[in-house]
């Protein structure tokens, strides 16, 4: 399961992805719903590589995987994932032929698109119903509309999508109860009934539903302090020391000179930058970890380079400095990350790391 990892992906930047990590989260998750899992692993698994998360995911035997394109089922097949695998972004009828070679699963809410599946050649499908988020999916009180097309090809699952599982505002048990009454007025009973995203299984014991929707809790980001299950850590950001630079009382560093040394400093000179996906509004913020030891981003981050201060730290050239993730007994967590980056959202922070930092998986990240 361990890529092999050339000297080449780490003379730089790169993101050591824990797989261990990552199974024993979707484990945990598993243990609490009591239901089998889909991991969600759209968008290259929230960034950190879809064909080596899946394949570790494979070990929770998992009902099915979930993405958001065609595309990416592709390439979970290329790679040899056979298992079913459901698009949760609605398809156009000209990506049906497309969907239908890759055995792609689609989740259907519109009536037109839900017609032209059926009788286009057919297929399992899912019945995507809307309860509240306006986004995907047929309206909870308009199913009616497609009692004819579901009695006569039954949809082997129905689902909903809450807008706010990690705030405790009633929204939750709305649209459960909206997406009960439609499932009432189906005239099929579908097999397969899910709605539960991280939030909503950590939010509730047992799950109600067949299996639960998990993404963002895999890859290691929580649904707050108060939660009652937390993710191991799974994605550490590390960087290479390029240069050291031992600056003057009033010495200045990077673009726009916010730095300003106040006596003797000492600055390291990262291999990163927000070309990486390492944000912007990490200057003057971001934490940086040195052999165990936490320290500052100084000045602003570049496109290719990122400053941070090691005064009075031992740093030589060639050193690893981790930006996320665990240094010893210091972990950055993405939730902190994204806070730093001006309260951006951790999913967008993961989302956003760049093809230039290599993926790295390993069984177990020290
Ligand atoms: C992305 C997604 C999920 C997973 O959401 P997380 O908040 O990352 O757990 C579940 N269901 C659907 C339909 C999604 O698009």
């Amino acid at each position: 399961m361990t890529t092999q990892s050339t000297a080449q992906e780490t003379t730089r930047a790169w993101v050591d992805v824990d797989l261990g990590a990552l199974v024993r989260n979707g484990a945990a998750l598993q243990r609490h719903a009591g239901v089998p899992l889909v991991p969600m692993v759209k968008a290259d698994a929230y960034g950190l590589g879809a064909v080596a998360c899946a394949r570790a995911l494979e070990r929770l035997d998992p009902l099915a995987f979930g993405v958001a394109t065609v595309r990416e089922v592709e390439e979970l097949r290329a790679a040899g994932i056979g298992r079913r695998i459901y698009v949760f972004s609605p398809l156009l009828p000209e990506e049906f032929a497309a969907a239908r070679a890759v055995r792609a699963v689609p989740t259907l809410g519109d009536p037109a698109a839900i017609a032209a599946w059926v009788q286009g050649g057919g297929g399992p499908w899912h019945l995507s119903i809307e309860t509240g988020m306006h986004r995907a999916g047929l309206r909870w009180d308009l199913v009616g509309l497609v009692a004819d097309l579901v009695r006569a090809h039954p949809p082997e699952g129905a689902f909903t999508h809450f807008h706010s599982a990690e705030h405790n505002d009633g929204s939750l048990e709305r649209q459960e109860t909206r997406f009960r009454e439609a499932l009432a007025a189906l005239p099929v009973m579908p097999a397969l009934l899910h709605a539960q995203n991280s939030a909503a299984i950590v939010r509730r014991a047992e799950s109600p539903w067949s299996f639960v929707r998990p993404g963002v809790f895999l890859y290691g980001v929580g649904s707050g302090p108060g939660a009652a299950l937390h993710p191991e850590p799974v994605a550490h950001i590390r960087v290479r020391v390029l240069e050291l630079h031992d600056l003057q009382d009033g010495d200045t560093v990077s673009y726009s000179a916010s730095w300003r040394a106040v006596g003797p400093r000492r600055v390291a000179t990262l291999g990163i930058g927000y070309a990486d996906g390492y944000r912007r509004a990490l200057g003057n913020r971001g934490p940086a970890l040195l052999h165990g030891v936490c320290t500052t981003v100084a000045g602003l981050v570049t496109m290719d380079m990122t400053m941070i201060d090691v005064t009075d730290l031992a740093c030589r050239v060639g050193d690893v400095v981790t930006l996320l993730g665990r240094d010893g007994s210091e972990l950055i967590t993405v939730e902190e990350l994204a806070v730093f980056a001006d309260f951006m959202s951790p999913y967008e922070l993961l989302t956003g790391l760049r093809q230039r930092l290599p993926r790295r998986h390993h069984e177990a990240v020290a």
